[in-house]
């Protein structure tokens, strides 16, 4: 049940957003959290901190055309979405997918703000992306789709404004395409305007392997809270992109045993434990899908089109995609000997699987605070770019550590100042809130 005030506001944000289901999921989400807040501090309401923070300052919508390589015009859509700017420039990645529509791109930049404020780092929330599916594509069509794409969008970005990232679909060869276009449009090497970079130009150790990583680490904390580690547990991992890659590469070196992961069209089982360097050679280096993982090992099995949440497992990485923790494929999961998830992927857990992880006890880290280590990592190139630095990877990864130690602690402690000990979604929630809520408050009516 909503508490009473936030039940308006939720209709409003139902009546004012149609259709775009996934970012009235979001904010769902976090009302569901905050009712308690309002009765400590009335003066949010009194400001109407909330209705301001489910409105974006700013919403762009474009039109991306560009030439295939058969000499076809296409034209895909753009957004970025500057949702807001109370706690520093507008942060979030890009995501190329052809499910994006403005509805997927809010709820991604709705999370991203109280993700961004639990670093504790000078960021705000925005998001962007676009229908755009680079699979299947040439080198050369996703470069230039991704010059069309920065033609308009950098008249909208800055390092003081606006700094985009990768996300699904948008790596390390699409941040490249993408800062150089910027580049040259500006005349500016602003290193700071974009981050993922690669590290010949201005990017920074470990952000390729920050969310992934970051994600184990917060899994590795709720654990130790709970007088257990990582050392021998089975791990079940969805995805085999950018996020999943590095959560099982930080699996294994921390002593667990990843037995399955995924992609869109189904599982790899491997009971060995998946073989890194075969899995990087398939979907890194050869963009191939994940059949071709089982072909070249034995005793492996590539299941087709099921959800890999049907392998049983004691620690739970979802790294995929929303909503692809349904309450059925939850049940089983508990049913299966889970102890602990931690969401590498944005919302990857519908409403009804949370409450059922919830009500079994399970260690579940959400999204919002279990993969906050990309974008801290994100932060940390945009301290190095403005300094001219460059840290070495122990430091850095060192600092992603901490951070994720310290994202973890205070979701506990926040959870226990408002009575819900254990509840990280609570934590996660409250206190990412409070700390946009005091800011602008200070920045006045704006
Ligand atoms: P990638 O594009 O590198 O990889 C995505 C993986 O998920 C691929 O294996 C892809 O399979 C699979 N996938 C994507 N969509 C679907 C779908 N609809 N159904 C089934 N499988 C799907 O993306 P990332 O690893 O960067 O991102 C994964 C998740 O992590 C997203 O939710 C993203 O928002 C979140 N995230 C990413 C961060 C980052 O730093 N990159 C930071 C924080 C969160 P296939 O190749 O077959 O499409």
């Amino acid at each position: 049940m909503l508490h009473e005030k936030l039940s308006s506001i939720y209709d409003n944000v139902l009546r004012r957003n149609p259709g775009e289901i996934e970012f009235h999921q979001a904010v769902r989400e976090v009302l569901d959290s905050i009712g308690p807040v309002l009765g400590k501090h009335p003066e949010y309401a009194e400001s109407k901190i909330i209705e301001r923070i489910c409105e974006p300052e700013r919403q762009i919508i474009f039109r991306v055309p560009w030439m295939d390589d058969q000499g076809q015009v296409q034209i895909n859509r753009g957004f970025r979405v500057e949702f807001n700017s109370a706690l520093g420039p507008y942060k979030g990645g890009l995501r190329f997918h052809p499910s994006v529509y403005l509805g997927i791109v809010k709820f991604l930049g709705f999370e991203q703000i109280f993700k961004n404020s639990l670093t504790g780092l000078p960021i705000g929330g925005g998001k962007g992306g676009s229908d755009f599916d680079p699979k299947g594509r040439s080198d050369r069509e996703v470069m230039r789709f991704c010059q069309s794409f920065m033609t308009e969008l950098y008249r909208h970005i800055g390092e003081y404004t606006d700094v985009p990232a990768g996300d699904t679909g948008v790596g390390g060869r699409e941040i490249g395409y993408l800062f150089g276009q910027y580049k040259r449009i500006t005349n500016r090497y602003e290193s700071g305007v974009i981050t993922g970079k690669g590290l010949v130009y201005g990017g920074a150790q470990v952000r390729t392997e920050a969310t992934g990583y970051g994600c184990v680490f917060f899994v590795d904390e709720m654990l130790k809270a709970r007088g257990t580690s990582f050392d021998g547990k089975r791990v079940v991992v969805s995805g085999s992109g950018n996020v999943a890659v590095y959560a099982i590469e930080k699996v294994e070196q921390l002593g667990g045993l990843v037995v399955a992961c995924s992609d869109s069209s189904g599982y790899v089982l491997d009971e060995k434990g998946i073989d890194l360097e075969l899995l990087k050679q398939i979907k890194q280096a050869e963009r191939g899908r994940l059949d071709a993982y089982a072909q070249r090992r034995d005793h492996a099995t590539f299941v087709s089109g099921r959800s890999v949440w049907e392998v049983p497992g004691e620690v739970a990485l979802p790294s995929a995609t929303q909503n692809e923790i349904t309450g059925e494929a939850a049940a089983a999961m508990v049913a299966g000997g889970l102890v602990a998830v931690g969401e590498g992927a944005n919302m990857p857990t519908t409403p009804e699987g949370i409450k059922v992880f919830q009500e079994a006890g399970i260690a579940y880290g959400p999204g919002k605070a279990a993969n906050a280590g990309g974008v801290a990592t994100s932060a940390l190139e945009m301290q190095q770019n403005a300094s001219r630095d460059s840290w070495t990877f122990e430091f850095s990864e060192q600092r992603l550590q901490e951070i994720m130690h310290d994202i973890h602690d205070r979701c506990l402690s926040t959870a226990d100042e408002y009575g819900m000990p254990g509840n990280y979604v609570a934590g996660a929630n409250i206190d990412g809130f409070r700390r946009v809520a005091d800011a602008m408050l200070a920045l006045g009516l704006i």
